[in-house]
């Protein structure tokens, strides 16, 4: 193998890793968001699960007034039935006061279908609840194991990016300029040759490429993608 190949590899090898590297840690962020929407989610469940728990305990009250009202109305009515001499009056407010309690009756039938209601809001509220806390919990914990690898991947790129400009340094300027080009377009600069194959683009390269790959008197390049190709094992 030619010596070139042979160190470039290495550095590929490592840009690889830093490659691997920086789309973890791209890949954190967008993570992130999710597990704090998730949380979002279930604390607007509780929101809107109380907002109805309220809404039914308002209408509740306010049956409740409808209720005493008519009630403090009966007991004047039936003051009123008990104080008078006249028949006529007195049969006229015994039928007011039966069509007050009819109505009480009917309020309080309604009263009763929504504590009903109540209940079963209730219910629910302890459920958004309950998921909320739980959410909550695993959140707290994802969003903590990642910012535990935020800095454990920062700190890894930190290292290779160390190894990486030592590599770098030792390959002559044109040839690593070379390199950087292929790595920024291809992501993956030197290929093995399987056969006559390129095994970075899986076209087969001319016999004059194999034969210069074969040769290892300079680099070979792939004339489809542009890698630099190299024989790992050949048999003659
Ligand atoms: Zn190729």
């Amino acid at each position: 193998m030619l010596p070139e190949i042979e160190q470039l590899l290495i550095l590929q090898d490592k840009d690889q890793v830093l490659r691997r590297l920086r789309n973890d840690l791209k890949k954190m962020p967008p993570d992130a968001e999710a597990a704090k929407a998730r949380l979002a989610g279930a604390t607007a469940a509780v929101a809107a699960t109380k907002e109805e728990a309220q809404r039914n305990e308002v209408a509740i009250k306010s049956l409740e007034l409808q209720i005493q009202t008519r009630r403090d109305t009966i007991v004047k009515l039936k003051t009123q039935q008990f104080e008078t001499r006249k028949n006529e009056e007195f049969t006229a407010l015994a039928h007011e006061t039966a069509r007050y309690e009819k109505d009480v009756a009917k309020l309080e039938d309604e009263e009763m279908g929504l504590m009903e209601t109540g209940e079963v809001w209730q219910a629910k509220l302890q459920e958004a609840l309950a998921h909320h806390a739980e959410t909550e919990a695993l959140v707290k914990e994802e969003l903590g194991k990642i910012k535990q690898r935020y800095l454990n991947v920062t700190a890894q790129i930190k290292e290779f990016e160390g190894l990486r400009g030592g590599l770098a340094a030792q390959v002559p300027g044109e040839l690593l300029e070379r390199y950087d080009r292929i790595l920024a377009s291809r992501g993956e600069v030197i290929a093995e040759l399987n056969g006559h194959v390129c095994a970075g683009c899986h076209m087969k390269v001319t016999a004059a490429t194999f034969n210069e790959a074969r040769a290892e008197k300079q680099i070979a390049t792939c004339p489809n993608c542009g890698r630099m190709v190299y024989i790992a094992h050949w048999d003659d």
